[in-house]
């Protein structure tokens, strides 16, 4: 990874939404830049990774107030370079491409400001490729023309040649043409193209909630008109726009069109919410906790400086295995501290945790609960022996009780607590229209209950990742749908796609 470097501005392509589709280099500049410029049109989430410390501002249009000046921009990008800070501009799709970019680099240049250009992935491409439209075919269309649909084709000092491009041996991509898409299509028409061509509309291309309208160049207006889309939007007209037919995709993902909440706390939730995104959900994410750890309380402290004394330690939740380590660490220890104790883990998720501070688990029973612990840990002699417990502060009593019971010394200490998380309130709303709602845990259950208070969703089906889970859902009133047989984040997903059918 190459940090962005001090007094160097760098114009940066956030790609069309998706964030999946920002490179590797937007990316690793992101989370190192000391200051971020960034338009209305970045992808959701772009931003969560940079540092806590960075300055983000926004420079973009807001509703109902004019755009930051150019000059502006330039401005404030020329002095936090010149003052020696990493800068970098973020713009949507390529910063080449209709994006002011060459202006921005041009300014700097003449500044005499050190700057690269990091190319993204421009709309014109990825919203057709989105609706299953490429924009070249070896049949239908050797060359592609991006072209602005800003201007008003009517005006007789365009900027643009409408005669030529109504000729122009290919598929034409129109950016910024929605307003202006009755006035467009008639006056390619008006120029000789044919209007039983076909042609399409991509209306937030790559992101959650893509739209494609398809119509011959005719009556695409019209069409869009019924369909009121609206921007951000890219037109395309060319036979291409037939192959949607056999080629479009993302509406054959098993999720598509399903609105799915996801009530994990937001350090945990981002794979979940991945998962379901890449399946071709709308992920709402709607952390009902938060984890907060407990790693400096004279608790947990005792407990890790005495560890090794312990016979047997076992953890019951990838966040436990996080927060013990991050207590060893804390005290100057590793994972040597563990050389003499048998390691059990809760299940599969937990013993990942644990073998990614290089411990492998002596003990993991296939189910994450419990009881099925306690079963696992049958055969072990514990009569007599420390035992420590490393836990969720309100986590249930089984495993000690179990341990007490057959004689073990059983120390619990609480490494985190979840508390509740404030709810955002779009969040909420996006959520009282879901689909679906996942629950991870019993607390994530209670937490959203209290969260979305009278409105709970009506039709959602509710996916529950295990029986403890599931009882505090059916206690809160919910009807659960389907319960995972795997009781982990994997286990949840199989179990909603089952559902789905
Ligand atoms: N630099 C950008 C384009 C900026 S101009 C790029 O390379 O993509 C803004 C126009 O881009 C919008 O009016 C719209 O036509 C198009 N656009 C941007 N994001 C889009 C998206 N997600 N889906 C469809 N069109 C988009």
């Amino acid at each position: 990874m190459t940090a962005a470097r001090p007094g160097v501005v760098y114009l940066v392509g956030a790609g069309p939404g998706d964030p999946g589709l920002m490179t590797l280099r937007a990316a690793e500049l992101v989370a190192s830049a000391d200051a971020i410029l960034h338009d209305r049109l970045v992808p959701r989430g772009a931003l969560d990774a940079a540092r806590d410390d960075a300055e983000l501002v926004y420079v973009g249009k807001r509703p109902g107030s004019p755009a930051m000046p150019q000059d502006e921009i330039e401005r404030l990008m020329i002095e936090r370079a010149r003052a020696g800070r990493s800068v970098v501009r973020l713009k949507g799709g390529d910063p080449f491409v209709f994006g002011r970019g060459g202006e921005e680099a041009e300014a700097l240049a003449a500044a005499g400001v050190t700057f690269e250009v990091v190319p993204g992935v421009t709309a014109g491409v990825a919203a057709p490729a989105y609706a299953g439209i490429p924009v070249t075919h070896r049949e239908d269309a050797s060359a592609v023309a991006f072209v602005t649909g800003h201007e008003d084709p009517a005006k007789d000092d365009s900027a643009l040649d409408w005669e030529a491009l109504a000729g122009f041996p290919g598929t034409l991509v129109l950016y910024m043409g929605v307003k202006r898409l009755p006035e467009i299509a008639a006056r390619l028409i008006a120029g000789g193209r044919d209007a039983a061509e076909p042609a399409a509309i991509v209306e937030r291309g790559t992101m959650p909630d893509q739209r494609t309208v398809t119509a011959t160049l005719a009556e695409l207006p019209g069409a869009a008109a019924e369909a009121k889309l609206s921007a951000p939007a890219v037109v395309l007209t060319g036979p291409v726009a037939a192959r949607r037919e056999t080629i479009a995709w993302l509406e054959r993902r098993p999720l598509h069109g399903l609105r799915v909440v996801v009530t994990r706390a937001r350090a945990q939730a981002s794979g979940l919410a991945a998962t379901l995104r890449a399946l071709g959900a709308e992920v709402v994410e709607l952390p009902a906790i938060r984890i907060v750890p407990r790693i400096d309380s004279v608790e947990v402290r005792d407990a890790v400086q005495g560890i090794h004394a312990y016979a047997l330690v076992c953890l019951t939740s990838p966040n436990g295995v996080r927060m013990l380590f991050d207590a060893l660490a804390e005290a100057g220890r590793d994972a040597r501290a563990l050389a003499n104790a048998m390691v059990a883990a809760i299940g599969p998720g937990t013993a990942a945790a644990l073998a990614d501070h290089g411990i492998t688990a002596d003990v993991v029973p296939e189910r994450s609960i419990a009881e099925a612990l306690v079963e696992a840990l049958e055969g072990l002699e514990v009569a007599d022996r420390p035992v420590l417990v490393a836990r969720a502060v309100e986590a249930r009593d089984v495993l000690p009780d179990a341990l007490r019971e057959r004689g073990a010394k059983v120390d619990v200490v609480g490494l985190y607590e979840t508390v509740a998380e404030q709810p955002d309130p779009d969040a909420v709303e996006a959520a009282r229209a879901a689909d679906y709602l996942t629950f991870t845990s019993s607390s994530t259950v209670s937490n959203f209950v209290e969260a979305v208070g009278d409105g709970l969703p009506s039709r959602a089906r509710v996916v529950s990742i295990g029986p403890v889970t599931s009882e505090a859902a059916r206690a809160a009133g919910l009807t659960v749908a389907v319960e995972a047989e795997r009781h982990d984040p994997e286990g949840l997903v199989e179990a909603l796609l089952a559902d789905v059918g």
